[in-house]
């Protein structure tokens, strides 16, 4: 798939008189660091608010002050990015192989280090690490102060539990198969278009806001490409409305 394919779901998004609804979550931001500073460049040269999933157990000395020198929102990338999963199975921070003592503990220090960190910018929004959490944890989010989480893959409900919004991305531009690399254009252009396509005939939830997933430390210059054009492209079009991540979750 090239540009056209996007621009002509874009103009059936116009011809129904509807615009599509986008968002940007960028995973794994412990500290300051020339990617860093090139995502943060590359979304406000668009004006775009980029939701930065930060690892609160990693996070570095310095990284505070650097983000309050940028308009970004700060999510929460669960605690430390350890996988509990036992041997073969898929990595999971917060899957059911611990009581849920433990995970609760984690999971409220982790709150309290991203609220210090940078005030109302944090948006309480849980990013499990690998996208993955045991189901049996998602009523006791908004117990523990979360109003929203973020995953991958179109959300089966946009309130899972009571009191809690759910907004995932779906456009993975990392090749985590493949060598960290880009997954091309072609690749990246037929996710958003698929997405888009299956929201505007309701074969998944239509108000669900499309959402692109990058994650700075990998990217190689293509990635870097790819993510600008794409901000080009979007940012200004007639059928499309760019949200922040706090609106785009929890709105
Ligand atoms: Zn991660």
């Amino acid at each position: 798939m090239n540009w056209s394919h996007l621009d002509n779901e874009l103009d059936a998004w116009h011809a129904e008189g509807r615009r599509a609804s986008l968002w940007w979550r960028d995973d794994d931001a412990t500290a300051p660091s020339p990617a860093l500073d090139r995502l943060a460049a590359l979304a406000h040269a668009h004006d775009v608010t980029v939701g930065l999933a930060v690892i609160p157990a990693l996070v570095q000395p310095g990284f505070a002050t650097w983000l309050a020198s940028v308009p970004v929102e700060v999510l929460q990338h669960g605690w430390a990015h350890r996988s509990h999963a036992g041997a073969g199975e898929k990595k999971t921070e917060f899957g059911n192989e611990r009581d849920a003592e433990a995970v609760t503990r984690e999971l409220g220090q982790g709150f309290g280090t991203l609220g210090k960190l940078v005030g109302h910018r944090f948006q309480p929004v849980l990013v499990p690490p690998w996208n993955r959490l045991d189901p049996g944890l998602i009523p006791e989010l908004a117990h523990a102060g979360y109003r929203g989480l973020s995953m991958y893959g179109p959300r089966s409900s946009g309130e899972p539990a009571p009191g809690l919004k759910q907004t995932n991305c779906h456009v993975d531009v990392v090749d985590w198969r493949g060598g960290r690399g880009f997954v091309g254009h072609d690749r990246a252009i037929a996710a958003v278009v698929a997405h888009l396509a299956a929201r505007r005939v309701q074969l998944v939830d239509p108000v669900e806001p499309t959402g692109i997933l990058t994650h700075h430390a990998v990217h190689e210059e293509a990635t870097w490409t790819f993510i600008a054009r794409f901000l080009e492209r979007t940012r200004h079009h007639r059928a499309i409305r760019w949200l922040a991540p706090g609106e785009a979750i929890l709105a």
